[in-house]
Protein backbone atom coordinates (compact mmCIF):
# COMPACT_ATOMS: atom_id res chain seq x y z
CA UNK A 1 0.00 0.00 0.00
CA UNK A 2 1.50 3.45 -0.81
CA UNK A 3 2.36 5.67 2.06
CA UNK A 4 2.06 8.97 2.52
CA UNK A 5 1.60 11.59 5.58
CA UNK A 6 1.36 14.61 7.52
CA UNK A 7 4.71 16.10 8.77
CA UNK A 8 4.46 18.79 11.33
CA UNK A 9 5.11 19.62 14.90
CA UNK A 10 2.88 19.64 16.65
CA UNK A 11 0.87 17.52 14.32
CA UNK A 12 -1.64 15.41 16.80
CA UNK A 13 -4.41 17.67 16.26
CA UNK A 14 -4.10 17.32 12.06
CA UNK A 15 -7.12 15.92 10.83
CA UNK A 16 -5.20 15.33 7.31
CA UNK A 17 -5.29 11.56 7.64
CA UNK A 18 -9.32 11.39 8.55
CA UNK A 19 -9.47 13.12 4.79
CA UNK A 20 -7.29 11.61 3.22
CA UNK A 21 -8.89 8.55 4.46
CA UNK A 22 -11.80 9.77 3.23
CA UNK A 23 -10.50 10.38 -0.31
CA UNK A 24 -8.85 6.82 -0.85
CA UNK A 25 -12.14 5.50 0.33
CA UNK A 26 -13.88 7.59 -2.74
CA UNK A 27 -11.73 7.12 -5.16
CA UNK A 28 -11.05 3.61 -4.85
CA UNK A 29 -7.04 4.39 -4.19
CA UNK A 30 -5.43 2.20 -1.83
CA UNK A 31 -3.02 4.14 0.30
CA UNK A 32 -2.26 4.78 3.62
CA UNK A 33 -1.60 8.26 5.95
CA UNK A 34 -0.33 8.62 9.06
CA UNK A 35 0.64 11.45 11.20
CA UNK A 36 4.71 11.95 11.25
CA UNK A 37 5.58 14.23 14.40
CA UNK A 38 9.50 15.58 13.52
CA UNK A 39 11.58 16.86 15.76
CA UNK A 40 11.98 20.34 15.38
CA UNK A 41 15.83 20.52 14.45
CA UNK A 42 15.70 17.02 12.65
CA UNK A 43 13.17 17.36 9.27
CA UNK A 44 15.10 16.53 6.26
CA UNK A 45 16.74 13.49 8.06
CA UNK A 46 12.84 12.53 9.31
CA UNK A 47 11.75 13.09 5.68
CA UNK A 48 14.31 11.04 4.21
CA UNK A 49 14.29 8.60 6.23
CA UNK A 50 10.37 8.38 5.64
CA UNK A 51 10.78 8.72 2.26
CA UNK A 52 13.78 5.79 2.07
CA UNK A 53 11.14 3.30 3.93
CA UNK A 54 8.78 3.44 0.33
CA UNK A 55 6.74 6.28 1.32
CA UNK A 56 5.29 8.04 -1.91
CA UNK A 57 4.75 11.58 -0.07
CA UNK A 58 3.67 13.93 2.52
CA UNK A 59 1.80 16.80 3.51
CA UNK A 60 3.62 19.10 5.51
CA UNK A 61 2.63 21.53 8.15
CA UNK A 62 3.77 23.74 11.04
CA UNK A 63 6.53 25.23 11.31
CA UNK A 64 8.59 23.03 8.26
CA UNK A 65 7.02 25.07 5.58
CA UNK A 66 10.11 26.84 4.38
CA UNK A 67 12.45 23.55 5.25
CA UNK A 68 10.69 21.31 2.86
CA UNK A 69 10.98 24.06 -0.08
CA UNK A 70 14.48 23.76 0.68
CA UNK A 71 14.61 20.03 0.75
CA UNK A 72 13.13 19.64 -2.57
CA UNK A 73 15.05 19.07 -5.97
CA UNK A 74 12.16 20.66 -8.13
CA UNK A 75 9.16 22.93 -7.26
CA UNK A 76 5.79 23.90 -9.09
CA UNK A 77 5.63 28.08 -10.05
CA UNK A 78 3.37 28.67 -7.25
CA UNK A 79 5.65 26.74 -4.33
CA UNK A 80 8.52 29.00 -5.89
CA UNK A 81 6.52 32.14 -5.28
CA UNK A 82 5.95 31.33 -1.71
CA UNK A 83 9.04 29.69 -0.90
CA UNK A 84 7.42 27.19 1.31
CA UNK A 85 5.96 23.87 0.36
CA UNK A 86 2.95 22.18 2.53
CA UNK A 87 3.03 19.26 -0.48
CA UNK A 88 6.11 16.76 -1.11
CA UNK A 89 6.22 14.08 -3.86
CA UNK A 90 9.17 11.86 -3.36
CA UNK A 91 9.74 11.40 -7.84
CA UNK A 92 12.47 8.61 -8.07
CA UNK A 93 14.27 11.55 -9.87
CA UNK A 94 14.83 13.92 -6.76
CA UNK A 95 11.70 15.32 -4.94
CA UNK A 96 9.16 17.88 -6.12
CA UNK A 97 7.29 20.40 -4.03
CA UNK A 98 4.01 22.07 -3.91
CA UNK A 99 1.98 24.81 -2.59
CA UNK A 100 -1.93 24.30 -2.47
CA UNK A 101 -2.79 26.52 0.81
CA UNK A 102 -3.65 29.34 -1.43
CA UNK A 103 -5.52 27.50 -3.97
CA UNK A 104 -7.61 25.87 -0.90
CA UNK A 105 -8.02 28.77 0.73
CA UNK A 106 -9.08 30.52 -2.50
CA UNK A 107 -11.95 27.61 -3.70
CA UNK A 108 -13.28 27.54 0.34
CA UNK A 109 -13.66 31.12 0.34
CA UNK A 110 -15.49 31.06 -3.58
CA UNK A 111 -17.17 27.84 -3.30
CA UNK A 112 -17.79 26.96 0.70
CA UNK A 113 -18.19 30.36 2.14
CA UNK A 114 -19.84 31.76 -1.19
CA UNK A 115 -17.43 35.05 -0.91
CA UNK A 116 -16.82 36.83 -3.74
CA UNK A 117 -13.44 38.02 -3.57
CA UNK A 118 -13.74 40.42 -6.80
CA UNK A 119 -12.82 44.22 -5.48
CA UNK A 120 -12.62 43.33 -1.84
CA UNK A 121 -9.89 44.06 0.38
CA UNK A 122 -7.97 41.78 2.74
CA UNK A 123 -5.68 41.79 5.91
CA UNK A 124 -3.63 38.80 5.41
CA UNK A 125 -2.34 38.36 9.50
CA UNK A 126 0.64 36.34 9.01
CA UNK A 127 3.85 36.00 6.71
CA UNK A 128 4.95 32.01 7.75
CA UNK A 129 5.06 29.37 5.40
CA UNK A 130 0.96 29.51 5.41
CA UNK A 131 0.43 33.58 4.89
CA UNK A 132 3.24 32.53 2.15
CA UNK A 133 1.60 30.10 0.22
CA UNK A 134 -2.13 31.90 0.27
CA UNK A 135 -0.70 35.24 -0.67
CA UNK A 136 0.32 34.74 -4.38
CA UNK A 137 -3.42 32.67 -5.11
CA UNK A 138 -5.18 35.63 -3.08
CA UNK A 139 -3.68 37.99 -5.40
CA UNK A 140 -4.61 36.34 -8.53
CA UNK A 141 -8.64 36.35 -7.05
CA UNK A 142 -9.67 39.46 -8.56
CA UNK A 143 -8.89 41.38 -4.78
CA UNK A 144 -8.50 45.17 -5.18
CA UNK A 145 -5.85 45.96 -2.23
CA UNK A 146 -4.06 43.74 0.25
CA UNK A 147 -2.31 44.20 3.52
CA UNK A 148 0.35 41.52 5.10
CA UNK A 149 0.50 42.29 8.60
CA UNK A 150 2.92 40.13 10.86
CA UNK A 151 4.11 40.29 14.19
CA UNK A 152 7.54 40.37 12.77
CA UNK A 153 7.15 43.72 10.29
CA UNK A 154 10.53 42.62 8.11
CA UNK A 155 9.26 39.22 7.25
CA UNK A 156 5.54 40.88 5.75
CA UNK A 157 8.13 43.12 4.41
CA UNK A 158 10.03 40.84 2.50
CA UNK A 159 7.16 38.34 1.34
CA UNK A 160 5.18 41.86 -0.10
CA UNK A 161 8.60 42.25 -1.73
CA UNK A 162 8.49 38.83 -3.53
CA UNK A 163 4.52 39.52 -4.89
CA UNK A 164 5.07 42.97 -5.92
CA UNK A 165 6.00 42.21 -9.94
CA UNK A 166 2.55 39.63 -9.63
CA UNK A 167 0.73 42.14 -7.81
CA UNK A 168 1.48 44.95 -10.02
CA UNK A 169 0.17 42.17 -12.93
CA UNK A 170 -2.80 41.56 -11.50
CA UNK A 171 -3.89 45.36 -10.39
CA UNK A 172 -4.01 44.58 -6.56
CA UNK A 173 -2.22 47.26 -4.14
CA UNK A 174 0.08 45.39 -2.05
CA UNK A 175 1.46 46.40 1.06
CA UNK A 176 3.07 45.16 3.90
CA UNK A 177 2.54 46.77 8.14
CA UNK A 178 2.83 45.91 11.52
CA UNK A 179 0.34 44.42 13.27
CA UNK A 180 -0.82 47.86 15.10
CA UNK A 181 -0.37 49.83 12.05
CA UNK A 182 -2.40 47.68 9.64
CA UNK A 183 -5.42 49.71 9.43
CA UNK A 184 -9.21 49.61 9.56
CA UNK A 185 -12.38 48.06 7.92
CA UNK A 186 -11.10 45.35 5.76
CA UNK A 187 -14.05 43.05 3.64
CA UNK A 188 -11.98 40.08 4.61
CA UNK A 189 -9.41 39.12 7.34
CA UNK A 190 -7.28 35.83 7.39
CA UNK A 191 -5.43 35.01 10.16
CA UNK A 192 -2.66 32.89 8.80
CA UNK A 193 -0.61 32.91 12.10
CA UNK A 194 0.05 30.31 14.71
CA UNK A 195 -1.68 32.63 17.52
CA UNK A 196 -4.69 30.65 17.44
CA UNK A 197 -2.81 27.11 17.68
CA UNK A 198 -0.42 28.36 20.35
CA UNK A 199 -3.67 29.56 22.46
CA UNK A 200 -2.80 33.39 22.44
CA UNK A 201 -5.26 35.43 21.32
CA UNK A 202 -6.09 37.51 17.99
CA UNK A 203 -3.17 39.60 17.61
CA UNK A 204 -4.77 42.53 16.07
CA UNK A 205 -7.63 45.37 17.27
CA UNK A 206 -11.02 44.74 15.93
CA UNK A 207 -10.80 47.74 13.80
CA UNK A 208 -9.66 45.96 11.30
CA UNK A 209 -12.48 44.03 10.56
CA UNK A 210 -15.36 46.01 8.57
CA UNK A 211 -19.12 45.68 10.02
CA UNK A 212 -20.35 42.45 7.92
CA UNK A 213 -16.41 41.51 7.17
CA UNK A 214 -15.36 37.51 6.97
CA UNK A 215 -12.97 37.11 9.32
CA UNK A 216 -11.39 33.45 8.35
CA UNK A 217 -8.52 31.66 11.12
CA UNK A 218 -7.11 28.83 9.07
CA UNK A 219 -6.76 27.00 12.74
CA UNK A 220 -9.69 24.80 13.41
CA UNK A 221 -11.15 22.95 16.17
CA UNK A 222 -11.40 24.08 19.57
CA UNK A 223 -8.92 26.31 19.03
CA UNK A 224 -10.19 28.49 16.56
CA UNK A 225 -12.91 29.48 18.99
CA UNK A 226 -11.45 32.52 20.58
CA UNK A 227 -11.09 33.47 17.20
CA UNK A 228 -14.29 32.69 15.99
CA UNK A 229 -15.99 34.62 19.36
CA UNK A 230 -13.80 37.69 18.60
CA UNK A 231 -15.43 38.17 14.97
CA UNK A 232 -18.90 37.70 16.33
CA UNK A 233 -18.09 40.67 19.09
CA UNK A 234 -17.18 42.90 16.31
CA UNK A 235 -20.10 42.47 13.87
CA UNK A 236 -18.15 39.82 11.30
CA UNK A 237 -18.70 36.47 10.10
CA UNK A 238 -16.81 34.54 11.40
CA UNK A 239 -15.34 30.89 9.77
CA UNK A 240 -12.43 28.71 10.67
CA UNK A 241 -9.72 26.77 8.61
CA UNK A 242 -11.44 23.46 7.97
CA UNK A 243 -12.76 23.99 4.76
CA UNK A 244 -9.53 25.32 3.64
CA UNK A 245 -7.76 22.11 5.53
CA UNK A 246 -10.36 20.00 3.18
CA UNK A 247 -9.68 21.48 -0.06
CA UNK A 248 -5.95 22.06 0.32
CA UNK A 249 -6.16 18.13 0.96
CA UNK A 250 -7.91 17.72 -2.46
CA UNK A 251 -5.25 19.46 -4.43
CA UNK A 252 -2.28 17.23 -2.94
CA UNK A 253 -4.02 14.14 -3.65
CA UNK A 254 -4.70 15.45 -7.24
CA UNK A 255 -0.64 16.01 -7.51
CA UNK A 256 -0.01 12.46 -6.16
CA UNK A 257 -2.81 10.49 -7.28
CA UNK A 258 -3.57 11.86 -10.57
CA UNK A 259 -7.75 12.25 -9.61
CA UNK A 260 -9.51 14.95 -7.70
CA UNK A 261 -11.80 13.77 -4.81
CA UNK A 262 -15.43 15.51 -4.42
CA UNK A 263 -14.63 17.39 -1.40
CA UNK A 264 -18.51 18.40 -0.80
CA UNK A 265 -18.93 15.39 1.50
CA UNK A 266 -16.20 15.17 3.23
CA UNK A 267 -16.32 18.38 4.81
CA UNK A 268 -19.92 18.00 5.13
CA UNK A 269 -19.04 14.54 7.11
CA UNK A 270 -16.34 16.63 9.29
CA UNK A 271 -18.61 19.43 10.24
CA UNK A 272 -21.09 17.39 11.05
CA UNK A 273 -18.68 15.03 13.43
P1 LIG B 1 4.79 29.11 10.65
O1 LIG B 1 5.47 28.63 11.87
O2 LIG B 1 5.48 29.01 9.34
O3 LIG B 1 4.44 30.69 10.83
C1 LIG B 1 3.84 31.15 12.00
C2 LIG B 1 3.31 32.57 11.79
O4 LIG B 1 2.53 32.93 12.94
C3 LIG B 1 4.38 33.64 11.66
O5 LIG B 1 3.90 34.67 10.84
C4 LIG B 1 4.53 34.12 13.12
O6 LIG B 1 5.03 35.43 13.24
C5 LIG B 1 3.10 34.09 13.54
N1 LIG B 1 2.90 33.95 14.99
C6 LIG B 1 3.21 32.87 15.76
N2 LIG B 1 2.80 33.07 17.02
C7 LIG B 1 2.22 34.30 17.05
C8 LIG B 1 1.61 35.07 18.07
N3 LIG B 1 1.50 34.60 19.33
N4 LIG B 1 1.12 36.30 17.75
C9 LIG B 1 1.21 36.77 16.50
N5 LIG B 1 1.77 36.08 15.47
C10 LIG B 1 2.28 34.86 15.76
O7 LIG B 1 3.36 28.39 10.63
P2 LIG B 1 2.41 28.16 9.37
O8 LIG B 1 2.38 29.43 8.60
O9 LIG B 1 2.77 26.91 8.68
O10 LIG B 1 0.98 27.89 10.08
C11 LIG B 1 0.25 28.94 10.67
C12 LIG B 1 -1.12 28.43 11.13
O11 LIG B 1 -1.95 28.13 10.02
C13 LIG B 1 -1.06 27.17 11.97
O12 LIG B 1 -2.00 27.30 13.03
C14 LIG B 1 -1.51 26.07 11.02
O13 LIG B 1 -2.14 25.00 11.70
C15 LIG B 1 -2.53 26.84 10.18
N6 LIG B 1 -2.71 26.26 8.83
C16 LIG B 1 -3.96 25.78 8.46
C17 LIG B 1 -4.17 25.32 7.19
C18 LIG B 1 -5.52 24.82 6.78
O14 LIG B 1 -5.61 24.16 5.75
N7 LIG B 1 -6.56 25.15 7.49
C19 LIG B 1 -3.08 25.24 6.20
C20 LIG B 1 -1.85 25.78 6.67
C21 LIG B 1 -1.69 26.26 7.95
P3 LIG B 1 6.64 35.74 13.26
O15 LIG B 1 7.07 35.75 11.82
O16 LIG B 1 6.75 37.04 13.90
O17 LIG B 1 7.27 34.62 14.05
Amino acid sequence: MDRYAVAGNPVEHSKSPCIHARFAEQTGQALEYTRLLVPLDAFAPTLREFAAGGAKGCNVTVPFKFEAFAAAARATPRATLAQAANTLRFDADGWLADNTDGAGLVRDLRHNAGFDLAGRSLLLIGAGGAAAGALGPLIEAGLRRVVVSNRSAERAQALVQRHAALAQRCGVALDAATLDGCGEGFDLVVNGTAASLQGAGVPVSGRVLARGALAVDLMYGPAAVGFLQWAAEHGAQGRDGLGMLVEQAAESFALWRGVRPDTAPVLAALRGA
